[in-house]
């Protein structure tokens, strides 16, 4: 089976059913820039290539299950059945500005265990594809599009790890910002990740116009190893050389710090002198996040920090001469906040499209 993404193979595909250049050219120009539905993608082209594209290609290799409709904001969480029967969830995002950005996952799961979130408490079933990480975007972009809006911002911060999963990201990304296929901007793409830094350095060679945006949460060791498990294996000091390297790859750009506000743990003193000495001299933009409470993180201790105390922390680090914004979450009543994918997956019912 051929990916939808693949346009290579859909050329070699269509030249042996000798579809002319300009059939190809609408039929591509359907699927990659309007994200129109398969069928009319294949009106495009002579009857017995369209045969062809429609047996031969795995137009969906996702199957949306269930969608909820935030009744606070504009945020919409998309439940979708892999093939092999797992589930996985991408938000869409739409803002009071026009924007509109949707929130893609990488993994069935997730191994880096961070104690704030539902993902992390399923554990790593697999490696999501690249077809699959694609097919987010894409059927996020057709719900869009029947709204009359354009999706525009690409953020890689649902379930799993991105760079966990380098190989099938790489691969996706490759196709979201090729100009003859998604043609996505770079500086509208992000990358979210807890910190992986050798292949944090990797990304940002590859793909240094990309947004990589680190996940810190606490700027202080034993904190940020207790919150965000997996890092163990990456103390800060080695975060900070790759986050220094990133920067300087993106040609000395700001790169994003998502940073948690958890009462009394992150949000201290303490806290704030031990973030603003790890980003002195690296330029960032530190995006400060309500924590969005999930079952069992009560019991952690975990509590969200008082919104007068989150401003109190940002108007602290602007002092300190930093650039911050504090960031609004849209979804909560959907589970479809930062850290509350997957809660619930067990309610799944039949598909609803
Ligand atoms: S916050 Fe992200 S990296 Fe951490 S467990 Fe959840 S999905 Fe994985």
């Amino acid at each position: 089976m051929i990916a939808a993404h693949d346009l290579s193979a859909l050329r070699s595909l269509a030249r042996l059913h000798k579809v002319a250049v300009s059939e190809l050219r609408t039929a591509e120009k359907r699927l990659f820039k309007h994200r129109l539905p398969v069928d009319e993608v294949l009106a495009a082209l002579p009857e017995a290539a369209q045969a062809a594209w429609r047996g031969g290609v795995d137009w969906h290799p996702l199957v949306l299950a269930q969608r909820r409709d935030s009744q606070l904001d504009g945020a919409s969480k998309l439940a979708f059945r892999t093939a092999d029967g797992a589930t996985i969830e991408s938000v869409m995002l739409r803002f009071r500005t026009g924007r509109s950005s949707v929130c893609l996952s990488t993994q069935v799961g997730c191994a880096a265990d961070c104690a704030f979130c539902a993902t992390g408490k399923l554990g790593l079933r697999r490696n999501l594809t690249a077809p699959e990480i694609v097919d987010q975007v894409l059927q996020a972009a057709r719900l869009f599009r029947a709204e009359g809006r354009v999706l525009r911002n690409l953020v890689f911060m649902g379930m799993g790890e991105p760079l966990h999963n380098e190989e099938a990201l790489g691969e996706a990304v490759e196709a979201l910002r090729d100009p003859e296929r998604f043609n996505f901007a770079d500086r509208f793409i992000v990358v979210s990740t807890v910190g992986v830094p050798a292949a944090m350095v990797r990304f940002a060679r590859r793909f240094p116009g990309v947004n990589l945006a680190l996940s810190l949460h606490s700027a202080r060791e034993e904190v940020r190893r207790w919150l965000v498990p997996t890092t163990r294996r990456h103390p800060l000091a080695d975060l900070r050389a790759a986050l220094a390297e990133v920067s300087a790859l993106h040609g000395g750009h700001t790169v994003l710090i998502e940073y948690l506000l958890f009462d009394g743990l992150t949000d201290t003193h303490a806290d704030l002198e031990a973030l603003v000495a790890f980003v002195a001299g690296i330029p960032v933009h530190i995006n400060l996040i309500p924590f969005n409470p999930v079952a069992g993180t009560e019991s952690l201790g975990l509590r969200s920090t008082p919104k007068e105390r989150r401003e109190a922390f940002g108007a602290a680090l602007k002092q300190a001469g930093l650039k911050v914004t504090l960031r609004r979450s849209l979804g909560t009543d959907i589970d479809g906040a930062c850290g509350q994918l997957a809660q619930r997956e067990g309610a799944l019912k039949a598909p609803v499209v």
